[in-house]
């Protein structure tokens, strides 16, 4: 038993029901190993679990991906050693000081990625990973919709979109983000705060309609994203940073051009332990070789948690937050 320092959700609400508190931590059970935690993601999910538009019991830690360094290993764990640096994602309980993960949650992290860039990449890093190579496989000639371009899983799109050799046309709500979408490659900035028609203006930048638009915007942006596709288009519907998407007729599809629509999720496309370890390899592996750039746009200690929602809630923040043990 040890103790340990973790942002709490008191009960479903705003950023006033954190609250940050010492506990008891018990030693690592079967198949678990004890981590220090170097950094954790602030994210989106958090939001909607503390807000409970995701129900989840209270009090619970925050937080679903980290990094840090394991510290004790737990009865029958012998694939992982003291000192081992790890990342995760799609973990709960991660913006700690200490944690207890079971060794099926983390993945090793390489040489050279310094922690908190690894557990600020863990989760957006592979939610854009799957974007672009599963849900739709974008290639060489495909223009892209990139809503919210500078934020977090923003920056990674257009990167990963421009590696692959398609065209982005990046949104985003002032024209210093859009500056940052241009410095990440994205070959077309359209402001959505500025425009009255924003598929219009989507479809003048792109030259035509788009192959595929990847919406986490959500409310305020699923109509224009729409519009903006080819016939046979492919809507991918990934978040709601400005509210969930009301009820929809499926009868838009037909009307839109054969449109496609799909709302697909991490847990979905890392709950094989082989896809989880090819998207963290590859995401973590482009790290290290310099190909992709994470931008750690803030960096608040556990004690200032609240802080750091208040800014990504509103639309404050470029690139990803990060939580640290101290400043
Ligand atoms: P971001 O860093 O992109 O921050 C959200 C951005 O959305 C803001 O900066 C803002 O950019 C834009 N936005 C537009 N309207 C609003 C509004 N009313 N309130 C708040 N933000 C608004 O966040 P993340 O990268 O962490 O997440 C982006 C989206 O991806 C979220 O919806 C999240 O839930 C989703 N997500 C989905 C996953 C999945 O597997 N389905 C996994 C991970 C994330 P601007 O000022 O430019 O408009």
């Amino acid at each position: 038993m040890t103790a340990a320092t973790s942002v709490f959700v008191t009960e479903p609400g705003d950023g006033s029901v954190l609250a940050v508190q010492t506990h008891d931590l018990p030693d690592p059970g079967p198949g678990e190993v004890q981590v220090e935690v170097a950094a954790a993601g602030v994210n989106f999910i958090d939001v909607y679990k503390r807000q409970g538009v995701y129900p989840t019991p209270t009090p619970f830690v925050l937080g679903e991906e980290g990094a840090g360094t394991v510290v004790a290993l737990g009865p029958g764990v012998t694939d992982h050693a003291v000192g081992d640096r790890v990342a995760w994602c799609q973990s709960s309980g991660s913006e700690t000081t200490l944690t207890n993960k079971p060794v099926r949650a983390l993945v090793r992290v390489p040489d050279g990625v310094d922690l908190e860039v690894a557990a600020a990449a863990m989760l957006q890093g592979l939610t854009a990973h799957y974007l672009v190579n599963s849900t739709y496989a974008v290639g060489p000639g495909d223009v892209a919709l990139v809503h919210a371009a500078a934020g977090g899983v923003g920056q990674l799109l257009v990167q990963m979109i421009v590696a692959k050799c398609g065209t982005v046309v990046a949104t985003a709500g002032s024209d210093a983000k859009l500056e940052i979408a241009r410095s990440r490659g994205a070959q077309h900035l359209v402001n959505y705060s500025t425009v009255d028609d924003l598929a219009a203006a989507v479809r003048a930048a792109a030259g035509r309609g788009v192959d595929v638009a990847y919406d986490g915007v959500g409310r305020s942006t699923f109509d224009a994203s729409l519009a903006s596709l080819r016939p046979r288009g492919m809507m991918v519907l990934f978040g709601g940073a400005s509210g969930q998407v009301p009820p929809f007729d499926i009868q838009r599809l037909n009307a839109g051009g054969s449109l496609y629509l799909t709302r697909p999720t991490l847990g979905h496309y890392v709950a094989d332990r082989s896809e989880y370890e090819w998207r963290a390899g590859e995401v973590l592996g482009a790290i290290a070789d310099g190909s992709l750039d994470i931008a750690v746009g803030g960096r608040y200690p556990l004690s200032e948690a609240a802080a750091a929602y208040e800014a990504l809630e509103g639309r404050a923040t470029t690139g990803k937050l990060i939580l640290v043990p101290a400043a």
